[in-house]
Order: structure tokens, then C-alpha cells, then sequence
């Protein structure tokens, strides 16, 4: 199982970061052992510095998909729920500013923090139709809605399975809308999809 998380994928926050909107989209992956799954701490790490959350949509794919198009993408996602593509910021200016790879910065342990629930595709989903809220000790941080995405689901699928096979159980991050911040020790992060609390995690 591999995290394939797209970075840039709303206006907002690639303009908050200081990145032009992307022609095309930019994704990179996670190992499997960055996922967090509900009821595990997010444990700050001292090598990693500011951890900023970023709360997604997050689509776990059902089937192998290579080279599928755009109208047969969505065919292929069993479900869906957010989570936090937690981002070591400082770490990834560095690396960005060198043009290295970002992984020390994106794919540490517990750095894709999973929803604990998770709604089923069925015919009526509209996955363009999401209403996004991340908050912080009760405040609300991130707000976006998914029909700002520059690049739909089924785009995303498309495109990622044109570079390489996505396999079933494969978790696509698809991006996070404005307003990251940091985290810190104590913190509770609670993530709404359309009002509906599906995330919830504590950082030690
Ligand atoms: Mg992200």
C-alpha cells in the first residue's frame, strides 16, 4: 500500500505558501509508515521542527488502475474521509530552496493522519461537493470546499495512474485548502466533511 498526496491542488494555498497555481498536477508519495491510524498520537519529532497541519480529502482506491481515464476514475475509489498530510514546514523551505526531494519533510512516521470514519462510495457521492473544516482546540483553522480543487479527483486519479499503478487500499491525499498552521503538544484536531466530524486526533 503506498500515500499519494497532492500538493498545490487549491489556489488558496499554493498562493498562502508563496507557489503559482500548477499547470498540472504535482503529487508525491508517503510510505506506509507515515500512516496514523484513529486513536494513535501524533508524536512531534525535535529533528522535524514546526509541523503544520494540513487537513484533505483522502480517497482510498478499491481496484488496480494503470493508464484509466478520466470518466472511469471515480469507478474505482471504494471510499473516502480526510486526513492530515502533516508537513515539516521548515524542514521542506530548506529542502525546497536546495531543489531536494521533499521526503524528510512530508513522509516521516505519523505524517498521514487517517479519519475515523469512512463513508463508502455510492451512486449519489459527489466527492466535488465537500465541505472541508479542520479545527484546532475547538477553533476553527482550514476551511475550503472541494469544487475549488484545481484538479478534480478524476483528474487526479487519471493523471497519478498515467505515472504509475495505483493498487487497491492506495490512499490519495488530494490536497488542502488555505489557512496551515503549526500544531503543538496538547493540540486536538477535529475534521469535518459537510458538517460531519470524521477526524480526530491529539498531539502528545
Ligand atoms: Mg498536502
Amino acid at each position: 500500500m503506498k500515500v499519494i498526496c497532492i500538493g498545490r491542488n487549491y489556489r488558496a494555498h499554493a498562493e498562502e505558501l508563496g507557489n503559482a497555481a500548477p499547470k498540472e498536477p504535482v503529487f508525491f508519495l508517503k510510505p506506509n509508515t507515515a500512516c496514523l491510524y484513529p486513536g494513535q498520537l501524533i508524536r512531534l519529532n525535535p529533528l522535524l521542527g514546526t509541523i503544520h497541519h494540513e487537513v484533505e480529502l483522502v480517497v482510498m482506491m478499491d481496484s488496480y488502475a494503470k493508464n484509466v481515464p478520466v470518466n472511469m476514475a471515480l469507478g474505482l475509489v471504494a471510499s473516502f474521509t480526510l486526513g492530515l498530510d502533516l508537513t515539516a514546514r521548515d524542514v521542506q523551505e530548506e529542502l525546497k530552496a536546495k531543489s531536494l526531494p521533499w521526503e524528510k519533510a512530508k513522509a516521516f512516521d505519523g505524517s498521514a493522519v487517517l479519519g475515523e470514519v469512512e463513508l463508502p462510495m455510492t451512486a449519489g457521492t459527489d466527492l466535488q461537493n465537500m465541505d472541508i473544516q479542520l479545527k484546532r482546540n475547538g477553533q476553527l483553522v482550514q476551511k475550503g470546499h472541494t469544487r475549488d480543487m484545481l484538479f478534480t479527483v478524476a483528474e487526479l486519479i487519471a493523471h497519478v495512474s498515467r505515472y504509475m499503478t495505483l493498487e487497491p487500499g492506495d490512499l490519495l491525499f488530494t490536497g488542502t485548502p488555505a489557512g496551515v498552521r503549526p500544531i503543538t503538544h496538547g493540540d486536538l484536531l477535529e475534521g469535518y466533511l459537510n458538517g460531519n466530524r470524521v477526524l480526530r486526533a491529539v498531539v502528545e
